[in-house]
């Protein structure tokens, strides 16, 4: 991997776009499960049932605790090396005038815990609720503390930020995505299964844009065909070592 990691750092170098999609992977190591692996939420739980405007609506209590229990995981966890590099790469990258964004799938915060700055997340946050009714939003450490469900001062009950199954991801932050993936001259996937969709569109989007297409994963996804630099190996291991390749050519 050693030179992989040293060719992609040559790669960064003359480019002024630089992106990282990141999925549930990427939090593994800081300890919360992933959708899809063999320990991960799918097996534990019957999604459909929690994460559905239909499942809310159906149990608003119990799926709400289960949403509070979630928060409170994220909110006790910290940021694994892999995050922390990814906030390093930021820094030093934009200090050389590039851009640099993470898009990220994941609602639990690590990478602005870790200090990342351009984080789009294009499936909501644990961190926020927002009233069905008025759309008024609340700081979820507002509503967790009361009974369960939380309703809003207009009367409407209040979701978690969050997009669930079946649900458009927001405006403004896939316009931003998009955005990112057409103009990316490297666009780096990392600790996503690549299967979850529009998310999952990106990569191809900057492919055809004539992006490097880099994947960090422990195993191989619908999109390591299609990849110039496969890194196998885990987020929290790979992700500093290309810190330091780009830290050492830059
Ligand atoms: P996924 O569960 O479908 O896939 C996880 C991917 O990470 C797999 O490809 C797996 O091989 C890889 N992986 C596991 N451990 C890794 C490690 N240590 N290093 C690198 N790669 C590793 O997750 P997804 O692609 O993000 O899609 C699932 C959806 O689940 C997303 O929409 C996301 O919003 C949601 N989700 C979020 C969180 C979170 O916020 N942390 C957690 C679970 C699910």
């Amino acid at each position: 991997m050693e030179q992989e990691l040293r060719s992609l750092a040559e790669k960064i170098k003359p480019s002024k776009v630089i992106v990282v999609l990141t999925g549930a992977g990427a939090s593994k190591e800081s300890g919360i499960p992933t959708f899809r692996d063999k320990d991960g939420l799918w097996s534990q739980y019957d999604m459909e049932r929690f994460a559905s405007l239909d499942g809310l609506l159906a149990d608003p209590r119990r799926v709400w605790e289960w949403y509070r229990d979630r928060y409170l995981e994220a909110k006790r966890a910290q940021p694994n090396p892999g995050h922390k590099a990814l906030a390093e790469i930021e820094a030093l990258l934009r200090n050389r005038g590039k851009d640099f964004a993470i898009i990220t799938q994941n609602i639990d915060g690590l990478h602005q815990k870790a200090g990342s700055e351009n984080v789009i997340e294009i499936h909501g946050s644990l961190y926020r609720a927002k009233c069905m009714e008025c759309g008024k939003t609340y700081a979820m450490d507002d509503v967790i503390n009361g009974s369960l469900p939380p309703y809003c001062e207009c009367g409407g009950l209040i979701r978690p930020d969050v997009v669930f199954f079946g649900e458009p991801l927001p405006e403004r932050e896939m316009e931003m995505a998009i955005y990112y993936a057409q103009n990316a001259d490297v666009f780096i996937t990392a600790g996503t299964s690549a299967v979850v969709y529009p998310a999952a569109s990106l990569p191809y989007i900057a492919k055809d844009a004539g992006a490097v297409l880099v994947e960090v994963n422990v195993e191989d996804t619908p999109l390591t065909p299609l990849c110039d630099f496969v890194l196998r190996g885990r987020f929290g291991e790979v992700l500093p070592r290309l810190y330091d390749e780009i830290k050492n050519s830059i």
